[in-house]
């Protein structure tokens, strides 16, 4: 019954300096975001206690009643959201929703089609360390040299050479609309199952800010904390008739029992996706985008090396390019940082540098838009982002002006009293 703080003051300690980071600077990691009150409420519950292995009414646990109404109200809400038949929010993480995709779609040892990681692939679509790379065979296509975007006539000619069972479309790190008509037609014609993998940009798409890749594939998984606001997990759609297959590669296939809590997180984050409120902030999410990577194509920025991939962006993150800049990816990240705004360094295309330098930064607008960000503040940021990498020296007034922007809007306000979770 003791509180944390007492009972463990060393991780409340931790906690309440992550807290405070998260106020005091600007979070523009492209695949964090801050979810709301009621999702830290539903998450820090009893529902953590319950063991529920199975599906609603058919657990191999008693005591479910309860648990089984938040499990259909998460998959409910979910196919309603997205227009889905069929939705399974068990899957504790995006990565374990595409192990059980893979599993349900083909067999070990078979052929499996995605975008590279180095060109913004994620990965479980293939990488040779992750399981994906390790059970099934893998081709990948990347962007073109020229325009750093995905050439549909090139996937299809690799689909044709490779013949794949499985095609992966969808992305971690790629500032365009995919054209999942395209990729349909290519997987009808060489007879391979279409995967979306929609993990970066379901929020966009609940909005209708994006193009939806479920009429298309015959499976889509996704992440719900990255644009969709909720709770770090996963979830997987699909047509009715992968219903069965889908629900046995989660359960028993590579879960045991599932985070009600965390599902219980999924469903009320689901019922804000379907709201006024969050399709304003996705629209606020893509026009900081904008605001950022027309700042970042600016002369004093460019005149210095750094240019935006793809001349701009589509959705919620821009990528930059610093390979003819100074900097490299991690001195990006570190200028960035000591200014007070949190991104990550990524590799970019054809990277010249190595992985854990990389020639570039992924920086994602999601998150301050759930803080209250609009176009004024966005213009704001894109400027000190801007100044930064254009090689100002005044690091100090660009961490004085970060300060202010989060002193204005401030985030989980009494938050330091857990009982207000
Ligand atoms: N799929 C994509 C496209 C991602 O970008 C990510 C996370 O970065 C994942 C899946 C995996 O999600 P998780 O970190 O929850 O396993």
């Amino acid at each position: 019954t003791a509180p944390l703080a007492e009972l463990d003051p060393e991780v409340a300690q931790a906690m309440a300096g992550e807290l405070a980071r998260q106020r005091d600077t600007l979070e523009m990691i492209a695949s964090e975001n801050f979810v709301p009150r009621a999702v830290l409420q539903a998450q820090g519950s009893v529902l953590t206690n319950k063991y529920a292995e199975g599906y609603p009414g058919r657990r191999y646990y008693g005591g479910c009643e309860h648990v089984d109404v938040i499990e259909d109200l998460a998959r409910t809400r979910a196919k309603e959201l997205f227009g889905a038949d069929f939705a399974n929010v068990q899957p504790h993480s995006g990565a374990q929703a595409n192990a059980a995709v893979l599993m349900a779609l083909m067999n070990p040892g078979e052929k499996l089609l995605g975008l590279d990681l180095a060109h913004g692939g994620h990965l479980t679509h293939g990488m040779k360390l992750n399981f994906s790379g390790k059970l099934y065979e893998v081709e990948s296509y990347g962007v073109s040299k020229e325009d750093h975007r995905i050439d549909m006539d090139e996937v299809r000619k690799i689909a044709v050479a490779a013949q794949p069972k499985v095609i992966v479309a969808g992305w971690s790190a790629y500032p365009r609309h995919e054209d999942f008509a395209a990729f349909r037609s290519i997987a009808d014609e060489v007879g391979a199952y279409l995967w979306v993998d929609m993990a970066h940009f379901a929020g966009l798409v609940a909005a209708g800010l994006h193009p939806s890749p479920v009429p298309y594939a015959d499976v889509v998984s996704s992440t719900v904390h990255k644009t969709l606001g909720g709770p770090r997990s996963g979830l997987i759609l699909a047509k009715q008739e992968w219903a069965k297959k889908l629900n046995s590669a989660v359960f028993p296939g590579q879960q045991g029992g599932p985070l009600m809590h965390a599902i219980a997180a999924k469903a009320v984050s689901l019922k804000i996706a379907g709201t006024d409120e969050f399709k304003d902030r996705q629209q606020r999410t893509l026009t900081g985008a904008k605001i950022l990577a027309e700042r970042l194509t600016a002369s004093d920025v460019s005149d210095k090396g750094v240019s935006v991939l793809t001349g701009g962006t589509d959705v919620h993150l821009v990528l930059v390019d610093l390979r003819n800049s100074q900097l490299d990816g991690q001195q990006g990240e570190d200028l960035l940082h000591e200014v007070g705004i949190t991104v990550n360094r990524n590799a970019v295309p054809f990277d010249p540098r190595p992985p854990m330098v990389t020639s570039g930064l992924r920086i994602g607008t999601a998150a301050l838009a759930s803080r209250g960000f609009g176009d004024e503040q966005f213009t704001e940021v894109a400027d000190i982002i801007g100044t930064a990498l254009a090689g100002s020296s005044d690091v100090e007034s660009l961490r004085g002006r970060v300060s202010k922007l989060a002193a204005d809007f401030p985030l989980y306000e009494g938050l330091e009293d857990w009982r207000l979770i």
